[in-house]
């Protein structure tokens, strides 16, 4: 059974219609990128996943479980956003755990997932920083320590690396494939860098215009794309 399967999802604002049908099943630990041009709906999909938006039609399923009512907290799904949203005058252990705090974990408890999930990430050495304290890079790693400590059966990535320069992106991009390597985990990715897209992806998902253009891995898009858009977007890197 997929991990994630959506159906017919379709989401409006008023009368504008953003994500106009979207069907997609994820694999348990299969990594999956949305890429498109800005604006084609990548962030609006993430976040009804998330459960941060509600689903104006479709469905969809985590494991057998249809999700669209469930709360965002109850999906077993952890988010990294774009900006990386720490809180400035928490200490970076406090960051990581901080939803930890709220599920009412106990301090023993919460400060063994902290050093787990601080090892996995090679910050232990920055636990007792404030984030002003911090590089870009660093930050970045606090934000996906945050998601990682929750021990979710699903990560969902908003463009997290679009706020950090180009050398680091490029290293954060291997850590990122390492990380996906050593937790097994299940992602879900968003970019509109078609270089990320192709490093990083099992699966990717072209959008355009709120509609899905083609699936396929980053081999099959490159040498059989479906259509001129595709062609177009995945054949010339920025
Ligand atoms: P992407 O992440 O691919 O850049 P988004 O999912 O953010 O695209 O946006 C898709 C479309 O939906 C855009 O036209 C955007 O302006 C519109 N949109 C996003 N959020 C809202 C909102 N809260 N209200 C109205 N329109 C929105
Ligand atoms: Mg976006």
């Amino acid at each position: 059974m997929a991990e994630l399967s959506i159906s017919k999802i379709r989401k409006s604002y008023g009368d504008l219609e953003v994500i106009k049908g979207v069907d997609l099943e994820v694999e348990k630990g299969e990594f999956v990128v949305f890429v498109g041009p800005s604006g084609c709906g990548k962030s609006t999909l993430l976040r009804m996943i998330a459960g941060l938006e509600d689903i104006t039609e479709g469905e969809l399923r985590i494991g057998d479980e249809l999700c669209n009512n469930v709360h965002p907290g109850d999906r077993g799904i952890a988010m990294v956003f774009q900006s990386y949203a720490l809180y400035p005058h928490m200490n970076v252990a406090d960051n990581i755990g901080f939803n930890l705090k709220i599920s009412g974990y106990p301090a023993d408890v919460r400060q063994e997932k902290i050093q787990k999930a601080a090892q996995v990430l090679q910050i232990q050495h920055l636990l007792d920083r404030k984030p002003s304290q911090l590089s870009g890079g660093q930050r970045q790693r606090v934000a996906i320590g945050r998601a990682i400590v929750r021990e979710p059966q699903v990560f969902l990535f908003d463009e997290p690396l679009s706020n950090l320069d180009a050398a680091l992106r490029v290293e954060m991009r291997m850590e990122l494939s390492a990380l996906h390597r050593k937790l097994g985990a299940t992602i879900i990715y968003v970019t509109h860098d078609q270089i990320e897209a192709m490093t990083l992806a099992d699966k990717i998902v072209v959008l355009d215009g709120g509609v899905v253009q083609q699936v396929g891995s980053p081999i099959e898009l490159y040498q059989r794309p479906n259509n001129i858009f595709v062609a177009g977007f995945i054949g010339s890197p920025k």
